[in-house]
């Protein structure tokens, strides 16, 4: 299955995937905040971009990532 299935609704693991390689991630909770930095997964969802279920350069992030 291809990272670019399901393009409207971008799954937990999609998120996490570009959020991991994104050079725009930033996420809401200072780390150094965070007692437990497990909880605290990288992914979309926890970036100050990620709004509305979305992200100007999500689509972008993903396509690279799904080129090899
Ligand atoms: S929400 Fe946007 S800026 Fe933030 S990590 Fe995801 S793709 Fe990157």
């Amino acid at each position: 299955m291809s990272l670019l299935d399901n393009r409207e609704s971008p799954s937990n693991e999609q998120k996490r995937y570009v959020a991991a390689v994104c050079p725009e991630y930033q996420p809401y909770v200072e780390l150094s905040n965070k007692s437990n930095r497990l909880e605290n997964e990288i992914s979309c969802d926890g970036c100050i971009h990620w709004q509305d279920g979305r992200c100007g350069i999500f689509d972008e992030v993903l396509t690279g990532l799904d080129q090899t």
